[in-house]
């Protein structure tokens, strides 16, 4: 069975004194110890920080995003040696933002992916359909595109070690979740997809994330499904309390 995994992506928010206070909380209220794995993931300047004062705990840490090269003239960036570096084990990789924002494509999603493997970083790669996308019935289109695209060429020993958060665009950051039914069903796909690309045996063994408005108060009917194996947390996890209650759904078996 798959052992979930929730994760904090805290974005562009906080700054010491508040991260120190949050993983404070969140130590506190997870102090019986969690029956899942649980990760945060802060903006890059916080990462050292965040390192200490999550040591001990078992909560992990993880980059919010990197570049594939290892070094160089690439102002702005940072590496995945960087990120294992200062304490990461975890990196997530396109996120709709980065998708929307900052022209992450599935060629570049994929150049990471393979250069978090390289280092020794577990991959989270992020897939999901935009609002029009699903309104004009393309979901099944475009998650198979992305899935396709951004694992193309790795082994099955690697994807067996990745973690996948379906993430559908127009539930991040807007109050509206996706169904347990909606979310569970592209899960499916998404395992299907794994299934014709290595088998089932390793698609079984891969964990997905669902990410999108989870809050204290859904996050036990999603993580009730039978494919959502964890979920990526963005607004609640900036709260320990809040925070602390999904982990606390997260189901033993
Ligand atoms: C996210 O940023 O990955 C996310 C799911 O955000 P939120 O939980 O705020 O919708």
């Amino acid at each position: 069975m798959r052992t979930q995994v929730i994760v904090g992506n805290w974005k562009m928010n906080l700054d010491t004194a508040k991260a120190k206070a949050l993983v404070e909380g969140l130590r506190a209220k997870l102090k019986g110890g969690a029956k899942c794995e649980v990760g945060v993931c802060p903006p890059f300047v916080l990462i050292p920080a965040v390192v200490e004062f999550t040591r001990g705990s078992g909560i992990f840490v993880g980059g919010q995003d990197m570049h594939w090269e290892d070094k160089g003239a690439f102002t702005g960036e940072v590496s995945p040696p960087m990120l294992k570096d200062v304490g990461c084990t975890h990196v997530i990789i396109g996120h709709s933002e980065r998708r929307q924002f900052f022209g992450e494509t599935d060629e570049t999603v994929n150049k990471k992916l393979k250069a978090a493997f390289k280092t020794g970083l577990t991959p989270i790669v992020c897939v999901g359909e935009r609002l029009e996308e699903r309104e004009a019935g393309t979901t099944e289109a475009v998650v198979t595109r992305q899935v396709r695209g951004g694992l193309a060429g790795l082994t099955a020993q690697q994807v067996e070690r990745l973690i996948i958060a379906y993430e559908p665009v127009w539930a991040i950051g807007t109050g509206k979740t996706a169904t347990p039914a909606q979310a569970n069903e592209v899960h499916a796909l998404i395992r299907r997809l794994l299934a014709e690309a290595h088998g089932s045996a390793v698609a079984s063994k891969v964990r997905i994330q669902y990410g999108g408005s989870v809050k204290a108060d859904n996050a036990a009917e999603l993580l009730a499904q039978s494919d959502i194996d964890g979920a990526l947390v963005g607004g609640a996890s900036l709260d320990a309390e809040s925070f602390a209650a999904i982990v606390c759904s997260a189901r033993t078996t």
